[in-house]
């Protein structure tokens, strides 16, 4: 019976593997995200389905493993509760540090699994328990680093904690140095499996975990994020060996390099090396920006930001992370539809680090019916701005700060950014004068062809939508 049961349950498994890698397929592009999702979803079922299928028959078989079949109930019960729970009433904005979180679960779970694979005699002798051993020492680690490393990356996103990056004297050579002590101690541990070496390497791995991210500062948190969700995928991968379990070896496998490749891809966004990521660098005090040095800024109201729009026939938005938090997005969309009818050219630019999570900006005009063949990445609009009457920057600051092409001293020169100052005429809109999440002060406000327009988003662009209104009325009476 376990054997025909374990026969089906692999076959469901591939058939779940699969299902993943289409979904993985499907997210790649707006226009089959939804399908993706449906994959997901459905690789997922089986997956549990058959997990559950296979902990049951091995129960059946031998009775005394009742007990891990009613904990598995009861585990897929309460986490399934709690997640729908949690999924339901979770905002937009909330996002990346939910699933941050869930990253430090898959790297609890690992450590879990790596110290239960210590305890349980598994009857291996030579080359094999060598394997073995280091299987759990290498999962034990990962998991360590990737459940410390999300919560702080957590405490951060949500502002539970500075965002600063920590700086401890020597903080390159304590990382390295932890890791060199991570690889001797693999060595001795496969030679000999003692208790106290498995006890060392969980606290290092916790302490580097929480040391890697909190030396990181509030800039680099984009690849902090695609970086921990690739660890999270590896520690699955180790777990997966340790049980066994190919499904959880290929899931892992899939999660942990396309985590990796999009931390490749935040990198080349942000013009930074990986290494001098993890090495920490944007976020630490700027050698000088002060207030001062900004100059004055012009202010600008709803009706004159719509007769400015009235008159332009090219308009750019630039959204960013205040466009999520004033949830915009539908004012936003009937604005642009309001000027497409008026005969304007309307395009959006998105910046790859825009908002607190890869692909955030997409995700909110999606839901808002933005046409998808007007939202262009930075690199297809930035050439275009010079001839564009108005961009209108929703929310967006550190994306759309000039210092980092400008001013070799600012803690994110380098970076690329949407330069929205080369266009006519700006209008920023956002509720103060303060900094981005990179803590970093943005002369774009004081340029000559920047207006501030102060409040939140969604109530200026719900005012500008209703003075455009206004306007058409008395055009179409005279
Ligand atoms: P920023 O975080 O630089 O700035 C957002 C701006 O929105 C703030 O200056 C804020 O100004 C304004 N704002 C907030 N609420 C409102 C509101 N209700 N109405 C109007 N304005 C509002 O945003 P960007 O998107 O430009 O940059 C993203 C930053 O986040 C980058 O530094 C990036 O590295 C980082 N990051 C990105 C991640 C990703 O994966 N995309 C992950 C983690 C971090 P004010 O308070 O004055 O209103």
């Amino acid at each position: 019976m376990t054997a025909v049961a374990g026969a089906v349950a692999g076959a469901a498994y591939i058939v779940a593997a699969l299902l993943f890698i289409l979904s993985l397929a499907g997210l790649s592009r707006h226009e089959t995200s939804r399908r993706g999702v449906t994959f997901g979803i459905v690789g997922m079922a089986i997956a549990l389905v058959a997990t559950i299928w296979l902990t049951a028959a091995a129960a059946w078989a031998e009775p005394s493993a009742t007990t891990g079949l009613v904990l598995l109930v009861i585990a897929v019960v309460v986490g399934g509760a709690v997640g729908l729970w949690r999924a339901r009433i979770v905002e937009m904005t909330g996002m990346p540090e939910l699933i941050a979180l869930l990253h430090s679960f898959v790297g609890l779970a690992a450590v879990l699994v790596g110290w239960n694979g210590s305890l349980y005699d598994t009857g291996l002798t030579g080359a094999l328990a060598d394997i073995h051993h280091a299987e759990v020492f290498i999962g034990v680690f990962i998991g360590g680093v990737t459940f410390t490393g999300s919560i702080v990356a957590f405490l951060k996103l949500s502002a539970r904690m500075s965002s600063k990056p920590l700086m401890l004297p020597g903080k390159n050579v304590l990382n390295v140095g932890a890791l060199v002590a991570f690889l001797v101690l693999t060595v001795w541990y496969v030679i000999t499996p003692e208790l106290w070496l498995l006890v060392l390497v969980t606290l290092l791995a916790l302490a580097l975990g929480w040391h890697l991210v909190a030396s990181i500062g509030g800039g680099d948190m984009p690849v902090v994020v695609s970086m921990l969700n690739s660890y999270s995928g590896w520690a699955a991968a180790a777990a997966g060996f340790l049980l066994n379990n190919d499904l959880l070896i290929v899931t892992g496998a899939l999660v942990g390099s396309s985590g990796a490749y999009l931390s490749y891809i935040m990198c080349k966004a942000m013009n930074r090396s990986f290494l001098s990521v993890i090495a920490g660098g944007f976020g630490i005090e700027a050698p000088r920006s002060d207030d001062a040095e900004l100059g004055e800024h012009r202010e600008i109201d709803a009706e004159s930001a719509a007769d400015l729009l009235a008159n332009a026939s090219s308009v750019v938005i630039t959204p960013g992370y205040g466009m999520a938090v004033a949830q915009a997005q539908h004012g936003v969309a009937d604005l642009v539809a309001k000027l497409r009818e008026r005969g304007a050219d309307v395009r959006f630019g998105i910046h790859p680090v825009a908002g607190r999570l890869p692909g955030h900006m997409n995700v909110l005009l999606a839901e808002a019916k933005v046409p998808y063949d007007i939202v262009l990445e930075m690199d297809e609009i930035n050439d275009d701005l010079s001839q564009v009457d108005v961009v209108l920057v929703i929310g967006a600051n550190d994306t759309v700060n000039p210092a980092a092409a400008e001013d070799p001293g600012s803690p994110i020169a380098g970076m690329p950014v949407i330069r929205v100052w080369e266009a006519q005429n700006v209008i920023v809109f956002k509720r103060s004068m303060a900094s981005g999440y990179a803590g970093v002060q943005n002369p774009l406000f004081s340029r000559e062809n920047t207006q501030m327009l102060f409040g939140d988003a969604k109530e200026k662009v719900d005012d500008i939508l209703m003075h455009l209104a206004a306007g058409a009325k008395t055009a179409g009476r005279a």
